[in-house]
């Protein structure tokens, strides 16, 4: 079956923008593998550093076993600092795992959409899009191949955002996807708390209430997150005639795809 591999930041970024697509894809039976950059210990208000970076892998594992991953791994890297990560370090990284894994999509971060506030999102968006670029070339990073890898061409790169531009992949996560991916959400419990407790405290910063929201306790956050989710796939799903959706800006075979003979590409299953 076909190799997916997922490039983040935090444990739940997969979740939110492709958490419907990679439930179906597993679904089919695709190897999915995640490999997030941070160790997400500033991704909260009431935990410490220490109690942070013990949940990172435990909350992922659960999301990943939901979803159906083949497997998960954390680079580690402190949540919130990967700018000061030299950009061909953490590209090398994402490289190594690419010829590795040698995966047939790759999903990750948008280098190019705009309105990005988040410095790891906007670090591994590049280093990521480097990785999948380059990895066919044997001049780079050639210890991994002395390593005993070897060049590798990503047939696919799917990229997402908090403002996506030019997407022109979309993907119906009506059903068991929109499900699952909002049940693999709940599986970062320490996430979910903080978004919740994070717009709660934006509407304490505002002129007025809203008492639906401010009155939750963060930990009750289920019924927030499923309505959150569901919104925003409803948005996406409305300007394709679906239920919900999850869109994507899709480079195939190396912007070939245009070159194409006509009918030479095959129909997709998901
Ligand atoms: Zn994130």
């Amino acid at each position: 079956m076909p190799t997916v591999l997922v490039l983040t930041a935090h444990g739940d970024d997969m979740e939110f923008f492709a958490g419907g697509t990679i439930a179906k894809l597993c679904a089919l039976g695709y190897d999915v593998h995640l490999v997030m950059a941070t160790d997400n210990s500033k991704g909260t208000f009431e935990l410490t550093k220490e109690q942070m970076f013990g949940l990172r892998l435990k909350e992922a594992r659960a999301a990943a076993e939901v979803l159906g991953l083949r497997s998960v791994a954390c680079l580690d890297y402190p949540d919130g600092e990967l700018s000061d990560v030299p950009l061909n370090r953490l590209r090398g990284q994402f490289m190594e795992s690419v010829r590795r894994l040698r995966p047939d999509i790759v999903f990750t971060f948008d280098p190019w959409a705009p309105y990005e506030g988040h410095q790891d999102h906007r670090a591994v968006s590049w280093a990521a899009m480097e990785a999948t670029s380059f990895a066919s070339f044997p001049l780079y990073y050639p210890e991994q191949l002395a390593a005993g890898l070897a060049p590798w061409t990503v047939p696919q790169v799917c990229y997402f955002a908090k403002s996506p531009i030019d997407t022109n992949r979309v993907v119906d996560i009506g059903g068991e996807a929109i499900r699952k991916k909002i049940e693999a959400l709940y599986c970062y419990d320490s996430q979910m708390v903080l978004t919740l407790a994070d717009v709660q405290m934006a509407i304490g910063s505002a002129p007025y209430d809203i008492p639906e929201i401010t009155s939750l306790d963060p930990h009750d956050y289920r019924a927030f997150i499923d309505q959150r989710v569901r919104t925003t796939a409803t948005i996406v799903g409305k300007k394709y005639g679906l239920e919900y959706a999850e869109h994507f800006r899709r480079t195939r075979w190396g912007g070939t795809e245009r070159m194409a003979p006509a009918g030479s590409i095959p129909a997709e299953d998901w």
